[in-house]
This record gives structure tokens, sequence and C-alpha cells, in this order.
């Protein structure tokens, strides 16, 4: 196999390496600027074309990783990166974004993690049959092997020791894992939520149809050994996807669903509902949201995709009124039900499309003054937007996981909104994700 020296000039929005080799720009995980290192090339591969075989010069950005999948798994990619390192990153891509789309890049604000393991609060791994032995773990980046693991240093212990006896059980009872090609075997994933507060522990089993042989069996052994799990879930997935849930469930043990604490409201969470997957940090960006919102009482506020109603609720003691708006059937029913639980009576949640329900508000020319926005990553739509530039609320505050699509969804506001302040809030620690909050007021 052909051997190069390359080098790193910069890193792209992944945190990859990136460098010249020949004509071609490579972009290469675990390599950083300004480091010069001997590959391995194999041009039969897209995906991972260069293999490190030795670094001649190290930088000074690099730290220890101490996880033992980080060059396979891919789950987090800055490992390899000082903690002040990810955090500069990070904030000098988001900074790039709004430079590039011409819309002023200053961050007012980094909110740095202290936890910088066992962060998460919910862990999904898939099972599958390798040379005979039960495997587990996330899949490959843009592929669909599984990396094994034993121990994932950003979910909890309790997690990781869930997901590792689950293995053990479907061997004792002979439980198969699902074969995607052949789309045989029994259970396709396992899905862990962890309340940090109330330490109330959730499983989800993903079956390959409705039967579950065993059932009881694997029920009573996972709590025999864990006595802290409240509620086990079946949730069936027969379609040929890579998403993880599928539509129907049924609650073999407990309540179905899990309660937690975020700014000392509770929240009931179900397992299709959006939860933030760092409370810590969560509670630091519903606090800056509402800084950002400066509520005085009088105020009409949208909260739109509200997921579980967590923003909304937090605002709702300083709001007049607050407007929910989210197209998951389960968060709008957990939204609902944690209002009426929390004695919160100035907040309605709708299930809706978040664009169809803000195009009618606009038709309907309602009162608002704040509209808070928190879209997946795909951000938000046209139509939504210019629903706001007709709705004029004297402020909107951006929460976005992707500074792209905000980026691009700003431009479209940018004739009515001035940014006046931005904080970037670091969720995912390790990872090349970026949370963060615009506060937008009406020119
Ligand atoms: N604000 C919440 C949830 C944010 S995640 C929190 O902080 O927890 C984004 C949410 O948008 C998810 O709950 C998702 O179900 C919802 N969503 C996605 N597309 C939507 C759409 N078109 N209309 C309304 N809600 C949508």
């Amino acid at each position: 196999m052909k051997k190069v020296e390359l080098k790193c000039n910069s890193l792209n929005e992944r945190g990859q390496g990136i460098g010249q080799y020949g004509k071609e720009t490579f972009a290469i995980p675990n390599f950083l600027p300004k480091e010069v290192g001997i590959f391995s090339v194999d041009e039969e591969q897209k995906y991972q074309k260069f293999k490190l075989i030795k670094l001649l010069k190290t930088s000074p950005a690099r730290t220890d990783v101490k996880c033992d999948v980080f060059t396979s798994c891919g789950g987090c990619q800055l490992l390899h990166m000082k903690y002040v390192e990810q955090i500069a990153f990070k904030k000098e891509f988001v900074e790039e974004r709004f430079k590039n789309a011409k819309l002023p890049p200053k961050i007012d604000t980094v909110i740095q993690a202290d936890k910088q393991t066992e962060y998460r609060n919910k862990m999904q791994v898939a099972y599958k049959y390798r040379e005979g032995k039960i495997v587990y773990g996330f899949y490959e980046e843009e592929s669909h092997r599984i990396i094994h693991l034993n121990n994932c240093l950003v979910q909890s212990e309790r997690q990781n020791e869930i997901v590792r006896y689950i293995q053990q059980i479907m061997q004792q009872l002979k439980l198969q894992p699902y074969n995607e090609d052949k789309r045989t075997g029994l259970i396709r994933f396992i899905l862990v939520r962890e309340a940090h507060i109330t330490k109330e522990v959730m499983v989800v089993v993903v079956t390959n149809g409705d039967q579950f042989p065993g059932r009881s069996e694997f029920v009573k052994r996972l709590r025999d050994k864990f006595p802290y799990i409240t509620t086990i879930i079946q949730n069936i997935n027969t379609r040929k996807t890579s998403i993880i849930l599928g539509e129907e469930e049924r609650t073999l043990f407990g309540k179905g669903y899990i309660e937690d604490y975020l700014c000392d409201i509770k929240f009931k969470i179900s397992a299709k509902a959006f939860f933030q997957i760092n409370p810590e940090q969560t509670e630091k960006l519903y606090q800056k949201v509402e800084e950002y919102a400066a509520l005085t009482g009088t105020e009409v506020v949208v909260d739109a995709y509200s997921g579980v109603g967590t923003i909304g609720m937090v605002l709702a003691k300083k709001a007049k009124q607050v407007i929910g708006v989210e197209s998951n059937k389960q968060a709008v029913s957990n939204a609902s039900a944690n209002a009426y639980e929390n004695k919160i009576k100035n907040i309605k949640f709708y299930c809706n499309d978040a664009t169809e329900f803000l195009k009618q508000m606009a038709k309907d020319q309602v009162a608002i003054d704040v509209l808070v926005m928190d879209p997946p990553r795909s951000g938000s739509t046209t139509e939504f937007l210019n629903a706001i530039n007709q709705l004029k609320p004297q402020k909107v505050i951006y929460v976005s996981c992707d500074p792209t699509t905000l980026v691009r969804d700003l431009k479209v506001l940018e004739g009515d909104y001035r940014i006046e302040n931005k904080t970037i809030v670091d969720m995912f620690v390790g990872t090349y994700h970026v949370e963060t909050v615009v506060l937008l007021e009406i020119k």
C-alpha cells in the first residue's frame, strides 16, 4: 500500500483535518492544524481513505484520548482536542458561518460544560450477530457497521451497565438480534433514558415485530439486576429504516414514561418525545432564553417546536400567556400533562406543523410579543419565517442546533430584525455539534 506524508492546514465543520493530497483536498478525522503525519492511502475507499501510520509533528492543541473506540466510532469527533480548543473551534465555526452569510459574527457568550464525560441522559445502541457472538454499539459513521463498545464515556455508568447486561440476557434467553439484510431476528435497538434529578430509568426494547417471546423473563431479569429501572417499554419497528423507534409501543413494566426536573419544573417524558440530552447544559440554555426574553408579565409568547413544553413552561412564570406548537403527538400529550401537573395555567399546546400553525396565526393577525423557536437540525421553513415577518413580535429567540440552517433562516428575518445577542451553549461536549441561541429585536 502507498504511503504519503500529509500536512493538516485547517479544520472543516466536522472537526476533520483539511489539507492537500496532490490536487485533491482531504478531510481526515483526528488530524489537527499544523500537524504532519505519515498515512497509508487506500484508493478504493471513499470514506477513511487515509489511515494514520505515525504523526511526525503533533499540535499543542492535542490531548490524550481516553476512549478506546474513538477512531472507529465517529460519535465524538473532537476528543483529541483539549477542551479549550474544542470551545475555540465551535466559536470560530459559528462566527465563520455568520461572516459568510454577511451577518454580524460576534459571539457574546460561550457557556462551557462542567461535565465532560457521562453527560448524556439517553443512550441508544443496536444489537447484531458478529462471528457467532452478539455485539452492540453505535453505527460507524456513514456505514451500517456496528462499533462494539464496552463503555461509552459520554454515557453514564448505569446506561452502560444496562446495555451490557442486555447482551447477556439475550444470550441466556436465546433472543436473536436483528439481521438487517435478512430482516430476521428480534431485538433491533435498546434505548435507555435516565432522569438526572429523580434518577428514574426507562428501557425501551425495539423489536422487529409484535411478538416478544420470553418477554416476562426478560423483564424479570432486567429488574432483578437493576431495581432502579422504573419502566420498560416494547417498541415495535418492522420498517426497513435507520430510524430507531416505530409507531406502536406497549408498556411491559411501570408507568410507560419517566419524570425529571429542569429548572425546578417537573416533566413527563415518553419514549418517543424529544428531550434535550444534556440536562445540566439545558438548564443554562433555558436560563439564557429567559434572560433574552426579559418578560414582565404582560407578554404573549409563542414556543414553536416545543417538544414536551420545556421552554414554554420555563417562560410561563413571567408571561401573560404562552402558546406552544409541536408536531409529535406524544410530546404534545406530555406537554399538556406537564402544564397541568405543574399547575401552569397560562399555557396551551397545539399538535400541528409549526409552519401551518404560524401561517394561520399570521392570517388571524394574532398579537404576539415574543417568539421562541427551537427547530430540528434541518431548521425552519421560509414560510414560517415569513409568517414571523408578518406577525412582527418584538423579539425572536432562535435556539439552534445547526449553525448552517440557523444563518440561512436568519437571512429571511434580516429585513425586519436586528441581531442583538448570541450565545453558544456547549451541550454536546466532544462532538462538533453546537447549540446557539440568538436574540433578535424588531427594527
Ligand atoms: N424546545 C424543545 C424541543 C426542541 S427539538 C426542547 O428544548 O426540548 C425540536 C422539536 O421540533 C422536536 O420535538 C420535534 O418533534 C419538533 N418538530 C420537528 N418538526 C416539526 C414541525 N414541522 N412542526 C412542529 N414541530 C416539529
